[in-house]
């Protein structure tokens, strides 16, 4: 089959390999449709917990074209996602409902063969069934939906909450919509590309600032005493550390953005104490795809405008380069 390789770091390949072979537990899924998130782009840099060579791809969904001969809940012609956090299930921390930091956590297209390719071979157990009306580029974003689901559970939204959001790339667009539909009354979004601020208010996000000098000022204007929660969005370290001076007492700053695993920021201990402050991290998702599912099937999420490119498997190092220099929203990658 056709797949994208990481052979090394900052370095990609599009290639014949040989196609995944099915466990006895597991299905082959032919991809249909594979997004391209910020965490490849920390994957092909050396940034995460991934392995070389790798087959990255973990937002995608596809028809099942083969079974294992233990698998009995799906058959062959199944549509399905695949949750690609890969949970053991009898661990201390998979038994404690902390599945995301399971001892024996594997990760479809981090640490084993992902969607970037035709077919991809994945547990039973982490697959998904699509509702027939659920089209391919909604399928691909259950993935990182998930993500935001579980952040949102990371988090209490209190009725009234003013809520900041630094970057509106397309997690910090699926967060302004999830944050509405959790009960936040106001959500500001604070982001450098001017076609994403508007994006953005389509979105829902009651006020759109650009990133600059005047930043400042527009959001002391719309919460004079800060913010209930702020969200990086954006990983990007100096971002970070300056979004603490837009939290109010009480408030919970979200860690969402994925940042490089070596960079750090400074913060105040004594703004921490003295603020009652909450520091949240939200890792990736905890058995989030069902919710997932139901907002993208019930249209209470709208993901149509949050997709700026879609690309054959060829063209995946141009599309890629053009993701990792902020180009593109979402870019979805089809295999056929
Ligand atoms: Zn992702
Ligand atoms: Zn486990």
């Amino acid at each position: 089959m056709q797949a994208v390789l990481f052979p090394a770091p900052e370095s990609i390949r599009i290639e014949r390999v040989p196609d995944p072979t099915c466990a006895a537990d597991e299905v082959i899924v032919q991809v249909a449709r594979c997004g391209i998130c910020g965490t490849d782009v920390h994957i092909y840099r050396n940034e995460y917990m991934s392995n070389f060579p790798v087959i990255p791809g973990h937002e995608f969904g596809g028809v099942i074209v083969e079974t294992g001969k233990e698998v009995a809940d799906f058959q062959v012609g199944d549509r399905v996602a695949v949750d690609p956090n890969l949970y053991c299930g009898h661990c201390d921390m998979c038994r404690n409902e902390m599945a995301n930091h399971c001892l024996h956590w594997q990760g479809v297209g981090i640490t084993r063969p992902g969607g970037f390719a035709e077919y991809v071979a994945a547990p039973a157990r982490a697959c998904y069934h699509l509702p027939d009306a659920m089209t391919d580029a909604q399928a691909a974003f259950i993935e990182p939906l998930a993500c935001v689901v579980h952040a949102m559970k990371r988090i209490r939204v209190l009725p009234a909450d003013p809520v900041l959001i630094l970057g509106a790339g397309p997690m910090g667009l699926l967060l302004v919509q999830a944050l509405r539909r959790m009960g936040a009354s106001y959500v500001a979004v604070v982001e450098k590309q001017p076609a994403r601020l508007e994006l953005a208010k389509a979105m829902g996000a009651s006020v759109a600032v650009p990133a600059g000098a005047e930043q400042d000022a527009a959001l002391k204007e719309v919460a004079p005493r800060g913010f209930g929660v702020v969200i990086d969005a954006t990983g990007v370290p100096a971002v970070i550390e300056g979004a603490f001076r837009y939290l109010r007492p009480r408030g919970t700053f979200l860690q969402f953005g994925v940042a490089p695993n070596q960079a750090r920021v400074s913060v105040s201990p004594y703004d921490i104490f003295h603020n009652d402050w909450t520091i949240v991290g939200s890792f990736a998702l905890c058995y989030t795809f069902l919710p997932a599912i139901d907002w993208l099937a019930s249209g209470a999420i709208d993901v149509g405008p949050l997709v700026s490119h879609v690309a054959p498997l060829h063209d995946f190092a141009d599309v890629f380069a053009k993701f990792a220099a902020g180009q593109t929203l979402k870019v979805h990658v089809h295999m056929g």
